[in-house]
C-alpha cells in the first residue's frame, strides 16, 4: 500500500528531475555569463583609465604610464563587439545543439525520457549528447526523493534539496572551469546561517557561525601557510567561502569530518578521471571545490548524524 511518504518521495523524484534540468543550464551557462562580464568590465575599465576621472590617473600616477592609444582602440572595438553580442542569461538563448545550432523543442528537452528517445544523439545532426545531462537530472532527482523521505514536504526538506542542488552545480563548475561562483557560494552561505537560525537545520545558531568563520579561517591560513612556503597558490577564495558555507550547514563540530570526506571524494574524484583518461594532461590544475561540494554531498546522503556515529574521530570537540 502506498503511504504519504511513498508519493511525497516520488513527487520530489520528479521534481528533481526537472529542477536537475535547470541545473544543467546554470552549470554550463553562468561560468560563461561571469566571463562575459568580467570582459565587459575589463574594457570598460580600461577605457576609463585613458579617458575617465581623476581617480584613474591617480591610480596610474602623475608621471604614470599612459594606456597606449592602440590598448585603448583596441578596448573601444570589444566593447562594441560585446555591446552586439545577443544577450546571454540563464532564460536567453533558448536551449541549441551545440554542434548545429538546432534549436531543442520541448518535447526534446523532457529529462531523461528525451535523452533515452534520441538515443543520446542530436535530432537534427545526429551529433552525440553528453551523458551527463542524464546524469545530472538523475542525481537531482535522487537527492530531492532522498530529501523528501527523511524531511517530508517540509521547509526543512526543502532547504536541504536546495543545499543538494547548489553542491551539484558547484561541484560540476568548478571541475569544468576550476570557478566557483560567489552566487551560488553565497546564496548556499546565507541560507545555512539562515536556517540554523530559524532552528532548520538542527544545529545551535552559534555552531553554525562559528563553522562558517572557522571553514573560511582554516582554509586561508593553509592557503597564505602554502603561498609563502612555495610562492605557488593551491587554491582560490572560492573554496574558503564554500568550506565556509558547508559549515554554517552542517556546523563547526562538522569541519574536520568535512575536510576527511573531501578528501576521500579527492581519491576516488581523481582515480575516476584517471580510469576515464583525463587526467592525461597534469599541467591542469585540479581544484579543491568539486571535493568539497563532493564531501558536502556525501554528508548529505549518508545523514549528517550518521557520518557523526561512523567517523567519530573526526569529531572530537562534538559535545556530548
Ligand atoms: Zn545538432
Amino acid at each position: 500500500m502506498l503511504v504519504s511518504q511513498d508519493v511525497d518521495t516520488a513527487l520530489a523524484a520528479l521534481l528533481g528531475l526537472l529542477i536537475g534540468s535547470f541545473l544543467n543550464v546554470v552549470i554550463y551557462r553562468l561560468p560563461a555569463m561571469m566571463l562575459r562580464g568580467w570582459l565587459e568590465e575589463s574594457v570598460g575599465n580600461l577605457m576609463a583609465a585613458e579617458s575617465g576621472p581623476s581617480l584613474w590617473r591617480q591610480v596610474l600616477g602623475p608621471k604614470g604610464p599612459a594606456i597606449p592609444s592602440t590598448l585603448e582602440r583596441g578596448a573601444s572595438d570589444a566593447a562594441m563587439r560585446l555591446d552586439a553580442l545577443p544577450p546571454l542569461t540563464l532564460s536567453r538563448p533558448a536551449s541549441r545543439c551545440g554542434h548545429c545550432g538546432h534549436g531543442i523543442r520541448w518535447y526534446e528537452n523532457i529529462p531523461v525520457v528525451s535523452y533515452v528517445a534520441l538515443r543520446g544523439r542530436c535530432s537534427s545532426c545526429r551529433a552525440s549528447i553528453s551523458p551527463r545531462y542524464p546524469a545530472v537530472e538523475i542525481v537531482t532527482s535522487a537527492f530531492f526523493a532522498l530529501c523528501a523521505w527523511r524531511y517530508g514536504f517540509t521547509l526543512t526538506g526543502a532547504l536541504w534539496a536546495a543545499f543538494a542542488a547548489l553542491l551539484i552545480c558547484q561541484f560540476l563548475i568548478d571541475l569544468d572551469t576550476q570557478l566557483l561562483p560567489d552566487s551560488l557560494n553565497y546564496a548556499l552561505l546565507w541560507m545555512g546561517l539562515g536556517a540554523a537560525a530559524l532552528g532548520l537545520t538542527g544545529i545551535a545558531l552559534s555552531s553554525a557561525v562559528w563553522g562558517a568563520v572557522f571553514g573560511y579561517l582554516s582554509l586561508w591560513l593553509v592557503y597564505h601557510a602554502y603561498r609563502l612556503a612555495t610562492g605557488k597558490e593551491g587554491m582560490g577564495y572560492g573554496d574558503f567561502k564554500l568550506l565556509a558555507a558547508l559549515g554554517a550547514w552542517l556546523g563547526a563540530d562538522y569541519l574536520i569530518g568535512i575536510v576527511l570526506v573531501s578528501s576521500l571524494v579527492g581519491a576516488v574524484l581523481g582515480l575516476a578521471l584517471l580510469a576515464a583518461g583525463r587526467l592525461a594532461n597534469k599541467n591542469i590544475p585540479m581544484s579543491f571545490g568539486p571535493f568539497l561540494a563532493g564531501a558536502g554531498l556525501v554528508c548529505l546522503a549518508i545523514g549528517p548524524a550518521e557520518v557523526k556515529r561512523l567517523v567519530p574521530f573526526a569529531f572530537p570537540f562534538a559535545p556530548g
